[in-house]
């Protein structure tokens, strides 16, 4: 049996859910390209199998902010999938802030233990500075789904240094995921 993954790009292409900008780049450009480089290495291993919330770079999910948050829940919950990893991008006011951080609604879960996989393999790849895996249980995509969920902060896309990252390393930023979801599982790289 396959595991089953779903891969979340996070926000719309614009309008409502639409993401951060910052140093001339959009951040649903990032997460969608980055979460289809992800199915894609995905696709190509026999072990799992894969969905994406979305297919196109103009696709649009829901009619405004929480049905476009929940739809992504849905899309999830009914196939089911065994883990959500959902791909976003971090800004701040202070253009200083920067790191890779990932999100999980509680500590001592299967979901911390990937979220601290993904980050070391993103961190040692791409060479982001190590945030750490932070709890935030109000997080819609990680309290309603029904499965292991991690919510990933590529990088700050208001840092200047960052931003030249989430541009050039899209793929290897995928890559870091893929490998952090092996170490998780145990399995090897083929
Ligand atoms: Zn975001």
């Amino acid at each position: 049996m396959a595991i089953k993954i779903f891969v979340d790009q996070g926000h719309n292409p614009s309008g409502f859910n639409a993401g951060a900008e910052g140093n001339g780049l959009r951040e649903q450009d990032i997460t969608y390209t980055v979460g289809a480089y992800l199915a894609d290495i995905l696709a190509a291993d026999d072990r799992f199998e894969v969905r994406t919330s979305r297919t196109t770079p103009e696709e649009v999910l829901g009619y405004n902010n929480t049905s476009s948050l929940r739809t992504r829940v849905e899309m999830a919950n009914e196939w089911p999938a065994d883990y959500f990893i959902s791909i976003h991008v971090n800004a701040n006011n202070n253009p200083n802030i920067n790191g890779s951080e990932v999100y999980v609604y509680r500590t001592e879960s299967a979901s911390y233990y990937l979220a601290q996989n993904i980050l070391s393999e993103i961190v040692r790849r791409v060479g982001t500075k190590d945030n750490g895996v932070r709890v935030n249980s109000s997080l819609y995509v990680l309290r309603n789904t029904d499965m292991p969920a991690v919510l990933v902060e590529l990088a700050y896309i208001t840092n200047t240094e960052d931003a030249q990252k989430l541009r050039d390393d899209q793929y290897q930023f995928a890559y870091g995921i893929y490998v952090g979801l092996l170490n998780y599982l145990g399995l090897p790289q083929l």
